[in-house]
């Protein structure tokens, strides 16, 4: 089994066991032992995040702590509810798989969402920023050893993180970052306890600020396109119902012709469910058998 392979295994693992957080924890510490020999990716680091145990000392369990995994495991694997994916779902009615936001025609992909016009700053802005943002925060807690260690390292993280990434060919390591993969070259910065934290700490304040900055603030303006969308969907509703309301004399004949346009429709919906069934099943075992999640590794890996 190649390095890849127990890695998938171990992300797989994740994903299909996130529902119990202790199960979880002990399948993942269980196959980090077999987990890569290559050190450009810090698996150990990677995973511990991902199944939120770098932010959480003891063992909590509260509903923050279950959604922030939730993302983590999500975005790892691509899979957040992004146009794309809910549209192949065919999840609530959603007419096409194009961002709403730019209106560029362009596929609401996972990777779009992080590149899209509408995003209020480019990834390497932000990644920018976020060095002043994080050293405010020390600086309120008066954390005044660890500003001084951000100052000492701060040039050389920014410099790791924008040179091109190893596994996403095609891409910088913000974008390693972004799904959650700790570089091990930030791990060979230095040999200090202290030191390696504070850096580890800066890195998942970034991980925040691209999911708070660019996720949130897409979903909040998703909502708002919805919601208009809805209210006009109701106004039509209730215009049509109006006008075939004042309608006299021909409104019965309409009503008949429409129940057997109706039954027509009810016929065509019940068939495309029928395929929907069987296409689903398929696409459901594929997933189990961790086909999908390893060839969207491999597929990145090519440079896509
Ligand atoms: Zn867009």
């Amino acid at each position: 089994m190649s390095c890849w392979d127990n890695v998938m295994l171990g992300i797989s693992l994740v994903g299909q066991l996130s529902s119990d957080k202790g199960y979880v924890g002990k399948m993942v510490v269980g196959k980090l032992s077999v987990i890569g020999k290559k050190r450009e990716i810090d698996w150990k680091s990677t995973l511990e995040f991902i199944s939120n145990r770098i932010n959480f000392t003891s063992r909590q369990c509260n509903i923050q702590d279950t959604k922030d995994r939730s993302y983590r495991i999500k975005n790892l694997l691509k899979d957040l509810p992004v146009y794309e994916t809910l549209y192949k779902r065919e999840t609530n009615m959603i007419k096409d798989d194009k961002c709403r936001r730019c209106k560029k025609n362009e596929i609401e992909s996972w990777e779009h969402i992080w590149v899209c016009e509408d995003n209020e700053k480019s990834l390497e802005d932000i990644a920018q920023e976020t060095i002043y943002i994080f050293e405010e925060t020390l600086i309120k807690k008066e954390r005044k050893i660890d500003v001084e260690i951000l100052k000492k390292f701060n040039n050389d993280f920014v410099r790791i993180i924008l040179e091109p990434s190893k596994v996403l060919l095609g891409k910088n390591r913000l974008w390693e970052v972004l799904r959650g993969v700790y570089n091990n070259n930030l791990n060979d910065l230095t040999r200090i306890k202290e030191e390696k934290s504070l850096i580890k700490e800066l890195w998942n304040f970034l991980y925040n600020e691209f999911k708070n900055r660019i996720w949130f603030q897409r979903c909040k303006e998703i909502a708002r396109l919805e919601k208009i969308d809805s209210i006009d969907k109701r106004d039509l509703k209730r215009k049509r119902q109006n006008e075939e309301s004042t309608e006299e004399g021909g409104y019965k004949k309409d009503k008949n012709t429409k129940t057997n346009k109706n039954i027509e429709k009810i016929k065509k919906i019940k068939l495309k469910e029928k395929i929907n069934l069987a296409t689903r099943t398929k696409l459901i075992g594929a997933i189990s058998e961790g086909f999908n999640i390893r060839n969207n590794w491999d597929t990145i890996q090519i440079g896509r």
